[in-house]
């Protein structure tokens, strides 16, 4: 929901203005999932809010948990029947969401459930800051805790080919008014849309940059992510160059440790020279994953294979850590579920 509906309904309906303040009470500090539970309002004001504006912008078909509990996963249908997907996570202390920015996506990579069902459409900032409402409304309900403090955009979709969309969902995410979760607490995960860097340092410096590398060799990367035809790893070096140059501010570099694909030593080796040749490079850090073992071809990479990358990394002075992964008993990797979904049909 943009609290601009409630604004423009309380405008035209002649509801008093001090109304205001008590409705955004409701959605954003008690969490209610329908307006029923809105109980600083008058019956008859919950009646007409219920029949005119939708506290989210989409239905929810599902949610699935992990056995661990701490992996919960949604799959919402949107107003035009497609369907996407967001995950609630706790890695630590805190809740982190994982948000989609698109329906499908148009990028292809080898390794993704959701580069294969092709492109739908781009999501509104609407449908794309719903998503943290939701899991909000889902903490308060499940009395799991106060508040998502991470967002992370690493579900289905390229978000920077959703540019527009995505800034004006984290304008509305980080605003004070609303859910106030701090841009530093907010990242952007991307493939290499490298053309959009140096927007997103301007508009938005606070933000977390994460760059989706999983390969160092450029022939090797553009067979198992097509856009680094047009952005290859000269021109991301470039641009993370001009980002780093702006902003100051470390840019984290995804690399899921695939077995057989990329892990060997000549591949440690070409990402640690790619790494060392990029100007202020300390403000690099990259992020190990253990490939999911449910994404296409791809075989399950053991957590000994990852330590060995990691340590040779490291005796190159590179900053690495291993990301555990979470929740892979619901499919918890970028566009699964809704993949999985998309089958049934
Ligand atoms: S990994 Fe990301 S960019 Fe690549 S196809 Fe999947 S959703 Fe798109």
């Amino acid at each position: 929901m943009i609290f601009e509906k409630v604004k423009e309904f309380v405008k035209t309906k002649g509801v008093p203005l001090y109304r205001i303040a008590q409705i955004r009470q409701a959605v954003y500090e008690k969490g209610i999932s329908d307006w029923d539970e809105a109980t600083n309002l008058p019956a008859d004001l919950r009646q007409a809010l219920k029949k005119e504006v939708k506290l989210l912008s989409f239905d929810v078909v599902k949610v699935e948990h992990s056995k661990r509990d701490i992996v919960y996963k949604a799959l919402f249908k949107l107003n035009d029947g497609n369907k996407i997907e967001s995950v609630l996570m706790k890695p630590g202390k805190t809740w982190s969401v994982c948000v989609s920015s698109q329906a499908g996506c148009p990028l292809g990579c080898a390794f993704c459930a959701t580069g294969k069902l092709g492109f739908k459409r781009h999501l509104t900032d609407e449908e794309i800051s719903d998503q943290v409402l939701f899991w909000y409304q889902f903490l308060r309900k499940n009395n799991l805790g106060e508040r998502v403090s991470n967002i992370v955009f690493m579900g289905m979709g390229e978000p920077l080919l959703n540019y527009v969309n995505v800034v004006k969902a984290i304008e509305n995410l980080s605003c004070t008014d609303y859910l106030n979760i701090g841009q530093r607490h907010i990242s952007v995960s991307t493939s290499g849309i490298a053309d959009k860097f140096y927007n997103l340092a301007q508009d938005l410096p606070q933000v977390n940059l994460a760059l989706s590398l999983h390969n160092a060799d450029n022939e090797e990367r553009t067979r198992l992510m097509p856009i680094n035809r047009k952005y290859d790893l000269d021109t991301l070096k470039e641009k993370l160059e001009e980002y780093i140059a702006r902003t100051g501010r470390e840019v984290f570099i995804e690399y899921t440790v695939i077995e057989g694909e990329n892990n060997s030593p000549a591949h440690v080796r070409k990402l640690g020279k790619w790494i060392n040749s990029i100007k202020d490079n300390y403000l690099l850090h990259v992020n190990l994953i253990a490939c999911n073992e449910a994404v296409g071809k791809a075989v399950a990479t053991h957590e000994s294979s990852v330590k060995k990358f990691a340590a040779a990394l490291k005796a190159m002075n590179i900053n690495v850590s291993i990301r555990k992964s979470l929740g892979s008993d619901i499919s918890a990797a970028c566009g699964q579920l809704a993949a999985k979904e998309g089958k049934r049909k």
